[in-house]
């Protein structure tokens, strides 16, 4: 029996620890979609539209045809924009 079969240990199987700190200071009301309060949200510059992550990925197709920039559903404004930073 030979025993020369060497097993390599799988390199270590790194967690990705979802990070929970929670940002205090801006807060978003909650989405008008699933009115789940998250720390961030989209917001309309005009009314008070807000929309989670989540969602507006959900929605894009409907809210923006660019990327760029996305149209209030309630309002009708559209010069929302994305990623501002
Ligand atoms: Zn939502
Ligand atoms: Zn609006």
């Amino acid at each position: 029996m030979s025993d020369n079969e060497t097993s390599p240990k799988p390199a270590a199987a790194r967690r990705r620890r979802p990070r929970l700190t929670r940002r205090r200071g801006r807060s978003y009301p909650p989405c008008v979609a699933c009115r789940a309060e998250e720390t961030f949200a989209w917001t309309c510059k005009k009314c008070d539209f807000v929309m989670c992550q989540s969602c507006m990925n959900d929605n894009l197709w409907g809210m923006t045809c660019n990327q760029i920039s996305w149209t209030c559903p309630d309002c009708g404004y559209d010069g929302n924009s994305f990623g501002t930073r």
